[in-house]
């Protein structure tokens, strides 16, 4: 058996409390582990087939090997859904797997994906592979003609074989992931109503395309203890929205509780005992509460409302971002109203740019891609949704315009037959389109508002959105560079005026972006083990980009524990992490505790008053840069 993780942020070997990497290792018994590095297997990829891809670049268009050369080079924004499926492909011995070397097969393949957008994204590969595909044949067919001619006998060549390859790939992976007998679906889920419709709108998608989801798991269900005000309050909570969950996804499919633990299951013995137990149980299983020593909380900190935070204060670009599920929407839209309450004066955006969006939930109110102010906020906050497809959409005719000029700036008439139809041309956008868009919406939005508030999507791809921008200004130099080499044979155009406006306002982003008086990113998070793992890594990585990370929110906190045993033992364990946490940013940073609240605070109403319980641990004398 093979568990392999797609997610960019990996945590799975955090989880199994073992060293994963790209190559595949033992972990327990029969169980093997890996986590996809997408970069390094598209490298890999492209080493192989270079020279077959290259070719047919180089005979369908008018590129000499140099231009061809370079482009191969160019990074793609999604890449990792695009190879992340066919990687799955290869491993459970699809079509592509007599291409891998010394590969094992294996009876079963467990994945665990990235949360749902990208999900989603990365289940629609096949469709971008085919039109890949199709593209290629296009291109390669003038090239087959004048070759069959010269030679009389039509034989297949290495940039033949490439595009049967691809074309075979993306029709039997689409075919194996439809095949109920061979692909199920489990839905993971938090008892929490933000989670539901998530999973509402995340399995709808699912079943359109023809995945079936099969069973739901619910995460971190509180067990049944003694009487506790806070506890009794959360399973009240829970219980409502298991119940809705039953009612509204539960239809024909399994519905497996899984208990909170006090610690969190964190490697091989906690997960056996874990799959033990909620395996054999009717799914309601009463866990054992372990005994931890109850150790009352020392409380330290003060109380302070996110606009009066130092870390956020004179920011005129705030990234939230962390790992799945930590309510980095929630602490997003909370600082959002009160940073705009606190000054009139300042016209503040909320921008949500995670394809699975919640802010709708979390605000409850019908939120769009046009910027609008929300019931119950301050009138100097305006709030919005990116919808990518939507974005893409608008410009379809822009794209088509620019389209038209490579294909004929670059030769290939193939291009703009196959790419006629608006469906196509979305299908022929790399999957990390929105994350570009999401970029050019901040640069756009800056010169409307004195604050931008980004609720990013999580981590992994939070990091590709704000890596995005050096990719995008390769791409528009290398494009420009070879528009201008060809100008000759196709006047450089409206294209090349946009690639050089493109280019100009990526390079101020990227300027923005690693100034910290004016850009910072604050890491939501929880108090436990894996988040915190998760953490260290989006830090470490931050860092690398030279972008400021002032404050770590740790949300979801108990922070008035009282008598109960179980809420003591929670804080004393959170209190532990908070400090591991706080030795993650050496000092540097604020430390900022959010009380949990059941349930989650929704609406603006809500919102706005859970933010005044938030907690400043400490504050770092000088703003990390
Ligand atoms: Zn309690």
């Amino acid at each position: 058996m093979l568990i392999v993780s797609t997610d960019p942020a990996h945590s799975l070997g955090d989880a199994l409390g073992v060293r994963l990497s790209a190559s595949p290792r033992r972990v327990l018994g029969r169980v093997v582990g890996l986590e996809l590095d997408a970069p390094r297997a598209f490298e890999r990829w492209l080493a192989e087939h270079r020279r077959p891809l290259g070719d047919v670049l180089e005979h369908g268009t008018w590129l000499d090997r140099d231009d061809v050369e370079a482009l191969l080079d160019l990074s793609i924004p999604g890449v990792d859904e695009l190879l992340g499926i066919l990687e799955i492909a290869r491993l459970t011995g699809g079509q592509g797997r007599k291409e891998g070397k010394g590969r094992e097969d294996y009876d079963l393949v467990v994945v665990d994906t990235a949360p749902t957008g990208h999900t989603l994204r990365l289940l629609a590969a096949p469709d971008t592979v085919a039109a890949v595909a199709e593209i290629l044949d296009a291109l390669q067919e003038q090239h087959r003609i004048i070759r069959d001619q010269l030679a009389r006998v039509g034989r297949a060549d290495a940039s033949d074989r490439l595009i049967a390859l691809l074309a075979g790939q993306a029709r039997d992976t689409a075919r194996r992931l439809r095949d109920r007998a061979q692909t199920t679906f489990r839905w993971v889920t938090l008892p929490e109503a933000m989670s539901l419709e998530e999973s509402e709108d995340g399995i709808d998608a699912l079943e359109r395309s023809g995945l079936h989801v099969e069973e739901i798991v619910v995460n971190r269900v509180l067990p049944d203890a003694p009487r506790c005000p806070i506890c009794d309050r959360r399973r009240a909570e829970e219980r409502r929205v298991i119940d809705a969950i039953r009612r509204r996804l539960g239809r024909g499919r399994t519905l497996r509780l899984m208990p909170a633990e006090l610690r969190e299951p964190r490697g091989m013995k906690a997960l056996a005992a874990l799959g033990r137990a909620t395996a054999s149980g009717s799914g309601s299983t009463a866990p054992r509460t372990r005994s931890t020593m109850a150790v009352s909380a020392p409380r330290g900190g003060r109380t302070i409302a996110p606009e009066a935070i130092g870390a956020f204060s004179g920011a005129s670009l705030l990234f939230f971002g962390g790992k799945g599920g930590v309510g980095k929407t929630t602490a997003a839209a909370a600082a959002a109203l009160r940073i705009a309450a606190a000054d009139p004066a300042r016209r503040v955006l909320l921008l949500s740019t995670d394809p699975a969006h919640s802010l709708a939930d979390v605000l409850q109110a019908a939120i769009t891609d046009t910027a609008r102010p929300v019931t119950h906020g301050p009138r100097n906050l305006a709030v919005r949704e990116l919808d990518a497809a939507r974005a893409f959409e608008q410009r379809r005719v822009q794209f088509e315009a620019a389209l038209d000029e490579i294909a004929s700036a670059f030769g290939a008439g193939a291009i703009s037959a196959i790419a006629g139809g608006t469906s196509d041309l979305v299908k022929l956008a790399p999957p990390g389109i929105d994350e570009l868009f999401g970029v050019l919406s901040v640069v756009d939005a800056r010169s409307e508002y004195d604050v931008v508030v980004v609720d990013t999507a999580p981590t992994g791809h939070a990091l590709r959105l704000l890596e995005m921008p050096d990719a995008a200004r390769q791409w528009t130099q290398v494009l420009l560079r070879v528009l201008l080499k060809y100008k000759s044979l196709v006047r450089p155009g409206q294209l090349a005026a946009e690639l050089v406006e493109i280019s100009r306002s990526i390079r101020e982003l990227q300027a923005l972006l690693r100034d910290g008086r004016h850009t910072r990113f604050i890491v939501v998070t929880r108090a436990a083990e894996v988040p915190r793992l998760e953490t260290a890594r989006l830090l470490a990585r931050l860092r690398r980009l030279h972008l400021s990370a002032p404050a770590i929110v740790v949300n979801a906190m108990t922070l008035l524990p009282g008598r109960c045993a179980r809420c003591r033992a929670t804080s004393a364990a959170e209190r532990r992490e908070v400090s591991a946490l706080g030795r993650l940013c050496r000092g540097r940073c604020a430390m900022i505790e959010a009380p949990l609240a059941a349930p989650p605070p929704r609406g603006a109403r809500a919102l706005n008053g859970w933010a005044q319980r938030w907690r400043l641990d400490r504050e770092p004398r000088r703003l990390s840069a």
